[in-house]
């Protein structure tokens, strides 16, 4: 399996994902002209894209998708609550639903969907294996409770959300205190903090890539994001997803 984010942070996610003979897009809140560009220079074809999938309705992860559906005509693998969030004009035809916490195949992929704490319709992280790897995608999270720990058992790879640095969100003074309640609530976002100690309680031995991802451009750096994940773990690879950067492919398993 090949995993690259095509960029990450609160103004639009979307990662690439490449195994078991199928070609898919995690999430769709970039533009698609966005989508369009950092495919190529992964030397990626849209109209390779044999489907997308969705963890929940929120703009930074499916405002790409009308645009992307028409002119590259692919299927969104979405629950039906999170269907039913997302603008009429979505063409109706493309949604394949899935149950959360069910499994389903997409080639050779095994897909699992399972239900993540954080405040949309029904919010769900992935865990994708092929052949015994699995790659494990958790973002947009207010904790990690166990059934995410469960979920994310034996993962070789991990796409994980490190939001906020606490000290940086309590000193921000561009968010008002409401806005600040709801990024730290237990169905907003991880922190670094929150994240590390996820890390840590994973059980996980052959964790090797880690990409951390949607961090507030405000309240948190790259720098801050990588030491506390690697105060927890020596993974041979720590990516730091940024919104314009995006991260290379990297090879999982
Ligand atoms: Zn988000
Ligand atoms: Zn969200």
């Amino acid at each position: 399996m090949e995993v690259a984010m095509l960029g990450s942070g609160s103004a639009g996610n979307a990662t690439l994902l490449r195994g078991g003979g199928v070609t898919l897009l995690v999430d769709a809140g970039l533009s698609c002209r966005q989508m369009e560009a950092r495919l190529a220079t992964l030397g990626v074809s849209p109209a390779e894209v044999d489907g997308i999938l969705l963890t929940h309705e929120h703009t930074d992860h499916t405002s790409g998708l009308r645009v992307f559906c028409k002119k590259w005509p692919t299927r969104v693998f979405c629950n039906s609550q999170t269907a039913s969030a997302l603008p009429a004009d979505i063409p109706r035809g493309c949604f394949h639903l899935f149950e959360t916490g069910s499994r389903f195949a997409l080639g050779g992929l095994m897909v699992r969907a399972f239900p993540v704490p954080h405040d949309a319709m029904d919010p769900v992280g992935f865990r994708i294996e092929e052949d015994g790897v699995a790659f494990g995608f958790l973002t947009d999270l207010g904790h990690a409770n166990r059934l995410v720990l469960e979920a994310m058992r034996g993962i070789q790879g991990l796409l994980i959300e490190m939001n906020y640095d606490e000290e940086l969100l309590q000193q921000d003074t561009k968010r008002p205190w409401s806005v600040k309640q709801r990024i730290a609530s237990r169905h907003g976002h991880l922190s670094n903090a929150e994240a590390a100690r996820a890390l840590a309680s994973l059980d996980a031995p052959e964790l090797e890539t880690l990409i951390l991802c949607h961090l507030s451009r405000d309240c948190n750096s790259p720098r801050l994001a990588t030491e506390a994940a690697h105060q927890v773990k020596s993974s041979r690879t720590i990516l730091c997803a940024t919104q314009w950067g995006g991260t290379p492919a990297v090879s999982v398993g």
